[in-house]
């Protein structure tokens, strides 16, 4: 096993397993019995035949049929207690394992999420801990019982006969290589696997998460063929580690046909000329047929070891990232005042997405970016709450400089409400008080009467507490909207930033939300990314963007007044001639 895969396991060991030691002991002694128990039964035969068969001996019946169903009931015993052990302990382990991605993955930065889709990161959390849990507990009870019996068995043989035992196990030198060459197979193709298995979960997850846009552009047999496709990339791989690991066994079945050819062929001259008895003979040959299928499970041991290594490499990458964005060590204060960007760029990747950009939006008022899509506009707002921090400028609110701050005071103090409401799958109250959990009902009704949604949710047979459906299915864009303004009410927070919180509504539903909207920014230093002339025109300043830099800022009648590239837009949209802008 390479350097890396054994840190792995020691990590493994040392971080969620340790704990068990005690559990695993007792379990480990119930392996031992278990495994001891075919030696035993092996070794029995010879008086069994020997005493009662041929001697005829009626007093050693009794005591040999005695011993032997002693000995199946001390093996179903310990078998069972050792296999409900050993599952709980994996069980335990993987869920603790889950708990720890999931916290760690909170942790992370938005551009992690960006690189890894949800599906794979689904995969991680659920299909590779769960894979490393049936490897795992199928391995340890492997190892623990099959070694055991391995070991009474081959005593057995030796006892009875210690040149046929060597001669049984000619095949096993022979056999070393291929079967060391057939590991290395196995985890190659089982790291295949579980990338393709990733793959499709990344597929479906988008599928679900599209399925209005498939349904309505007719897109299901496309859909449909590239899944098949995906399925057959994924079939292809699990089938190559498949084939990988039954060749195990297989390799194990020629070792016994080598060995038992040398014995029968060395020792047959010995059983003709009767050197040995029935017994002996009997009682190595049982033995010798047992040994090889423990063998043929711990011969498969290592390709699941291998298998299980795929996966713990998988889950300690996602536990190795780290958050780019921290906080910093002594973290100054936020106070309230202007937000001001200064000389802020910031690319992705090669393509830059802000140049030199400045703005300051004055503290309590209203400013609105404008500017046609790719600007930049959301990227400022991605740079203002953290999510990602500039190459080059400052970003500071009342002064200090936002990555000067503690990461969660600067969060709470921005309220955002986006294009798409992020709704989750409980009630319209539940949903509005994460704007603040620990808010009372009676403010979770007033920020709801606030934003209109009380106008919807009274017509509902269980007004506020209507459960929304996943992902606020069961709602109109307008009420979702309207119960995100009602969040970020609640939040109460004195920087709200708006991502044209209107452009998806129709006009009835824009009127309450922008009403909704003019209650929820008053007094509060807002950032509005804004399409329509309605919202543009409300706001105190005008910052136009184009190609990720300021081309023109001003009020709304300063920059009618100039004439020009924002007086031009406007003018087309008010003539009906474009698209908002
Ligand atoms: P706007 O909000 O004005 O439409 P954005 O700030 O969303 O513009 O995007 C600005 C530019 O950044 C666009 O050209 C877009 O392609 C690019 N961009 C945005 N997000 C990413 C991302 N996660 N990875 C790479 N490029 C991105």
């Amino acid at each position: 096993m390479s350097e890396p895969s054994k840190n792995l396991l020691i990590r493994l060991w040392r971080e969620h397993v340790v704990g068990f030691w005690r559990l695993l002991i007792v379990a480990f002694i119930l392996m031992v019995i278990e495994g001891s128990t075919l030696g035993a039964i092996s070794y029995l035969i010879q008086p069994l035949f020997d005493l009662v068969f041929i001697d005829g001996n009626s007093s050693a019946v009794t005591w040999v049929a005695l011993a032997i169903s002693g000995i199946f009931v001390l093996r179903a015993i310990s078998g069972f207690g050792q296999r409900v052990l050993i599952v709980t302990i994996g069980l335990r382990v993987t869920t603790a394992l889950q708990t720890r991605l999931l916290g760690h993955l909170l942790s992370l930065d938005a551009r992690f999420f960006q690189d890894n889709a949800p599906g794979s990161l689904i995969e991680r959390v659920r299909g590779d801990t769960q894979a490393l849990q049936g490897v795992a507990s199928a391995t340890l009870m492997t190892i623990g019982r099959d070694t055991i019996s391995v070991i009474s068995l081959l005593t057995v043989m030796l006892i009875s006969d210690w040149t046929w035992a060597l001669l049984a196990l000619a095949g096993v030198p022979i056999l070393i290589l291929p079967l060391s060459l057939l590991q290395k197979l196995i985890r190659k193709t089982t790291r295949a696997a579980r990338e393709a298995a990733a793959r499709l979960s990344t597929q479906l997850d988008e599928i679900f998460h599209g399925i209005i846009s498939i349904k309505v552009n007719r897109l299901e047999d496309h859909e449909a063929t590239r899944f098949d496709q995906e399925v057959d990339r994924f079939l292809d791989a699990q089938l190559r580690a498949e084939r990988g690991k039954a060749a195990n066994p297989a390799v194990i079945d020629v070792i016994a046909a080598i060995g038992f050819l040398a014995v029968l062929i060395y020792g047959g001259q010995q059983i003709i000329a009767g050197e040995k008895t029935v017994g002996e003979f009997m009682s190595f040959f049982t033995a010798l047929a047992l040994v090889f299928d423990p063998l043929r499970r711990l011969s498969a041991v290592s390709g699941h070891i291998q298998a299980a290594l795929a996966s713990l490499e998988r889950l300690y990458s996602v536990l190795e990232a780290r958050p780019t964005i921290l906080p910093p060590a002594s973290p100054k204060r936020l106070k309230s005042g202007d937000i001001r960007f200064a000389s802020v760029s910031f690319s992705y990747g090669d393509t830059p997405v802000l140049r030199g950009f400045d703005l300051t939006a004055e503290e309590g008022r209203t400013t609105a970016l404008v500017g046609p899509s790719g600007a930049g506009k959301s990227t400022v707002f991605s740079l203002l709450t953290r999510l990602i921090d500039p190459d080059l400028g400052e970003v500071s609110i009342a002064g200090t400089a936002i990555d000067a701050a503690d990461l969660e005071e600067l969060r709470n103090a921005i309220a955002l409400v986006g294009q798409e409401t992020a709704l989750f799958d409980e009630t319209i109250a539940q949903n509005i008080r994460l704007g603040r959990l620990d808010a009372t009902d009676a403010q979770v009704q007033a920020a709801a009467e606030a934003a209109h949604v009380t106008d919807f949710a009274d017509g509902l047979p269980l007004g506020l507490n209507t459960p929304v459906g996943p992902r606020g299915g069961s709602l109109s864009g307008g009420q979702r909207q309207r119960v995100a303004i009602a969040r970020a009410m609640l939040r109460d927070a004195p920087i709200l930033l708006l991502d044209e919180p209107t452009s998806a509504l129709d006009a009835r539903s824009e009127q309450l939300v922008n009403e909704a909207l003019r209650r929820l920014s008053a007094g509060r230093t807002t950032l509005v990314i804004a399409h329509r002339l309605s919202t543009i025109r409300a706001a105190d300043h005008i910052v136009v963007m184009d190609q990720g830099a300021v081309i023109e800022q001003g009020t709304h009648e300063a920059l009618m007044a100039r004439k020009g590239a924002y007086a031009r837009l406007n003018q087309l949209q008010s003539a009906g001639l474009s698209a908002p802008l």
